[in-house]
């Protein structure tokens, strides 16, 4: 379908979110999981948890908008995510593969930031304050994952990699 519009582009990208946002509920099992620190496990299923809300808040966008929800394929999501999976395939359980966790997790984290961002200057340009407020609910999450998994790295295990 031709995009021509800002309406167009904002069902665009709640569409590439939506997607995102159901992928990265199965990867973040997985990445906890593969964690050595009880920390970052449970940084990354908190967010988990977090991300179930934000699959619901993304179905009432869709709902303001009278459309229905569906995805539709991020490649960029999927690329992301591949990384991790290849980044757990090369290292051990450790503070390495840790660290290597948490810069794949932070890159997810921004690559959300950068969409909520754009759609919330679109949906307050449409006057859809439903979503500009459901839609920054979740923007503020994403924020504080990316501020945990960085206070992690700095904090503890970063230094735990460098000695490793
Ligand atoms: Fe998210
Ligand atoms: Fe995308
Ligand atoms: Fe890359
Ligand atoms: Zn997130």
């Amino acid at each position: 379908m031709p995009i021509q519009s800002i309406n167009d582009l904002t069902l665009h990208f709640l569409k590439d979110i939506y997607y995102a946002e159901r992928q990265i509920l199965k990867a973040l099992p997985k990445m906890a999981k593969a964690a050595q620190s009880e920390e970052l496990k449970q940084g990354l299923m908190h967010h988990r948890e977090e991300t179930q809300g934000q699959v619901e808040r993304l179905e009432r966008v869709f709902d303001s908008l009278g459309k229905r929800a569906v995805g539709s394929t991020c490649e960029a999501i999927k690329g992301l995510i591949e990384e991790c999976e290849e980044l757990i395939e090369q290292t051990e359980v450790g503070p390495v593969r840790d660290a290597g966790l948490i810069a794949c997790g932070q890159a997810v984290e921004h690559y959300e930031m950068a969409r909520y961002g754009a759609l919330i200057a679109w949906a307050e340009m449409a006057g859809n304050k439903d979503a500009v407020q459901l839609l920054n609910e979740t923007l503020q999450q994403e924020k504080q994952a990316d501020t945990l998994l960085n206070e992690l790295a700095l904090k503890t295990i970063n230094q735990k990699a460098k000695a490793a």
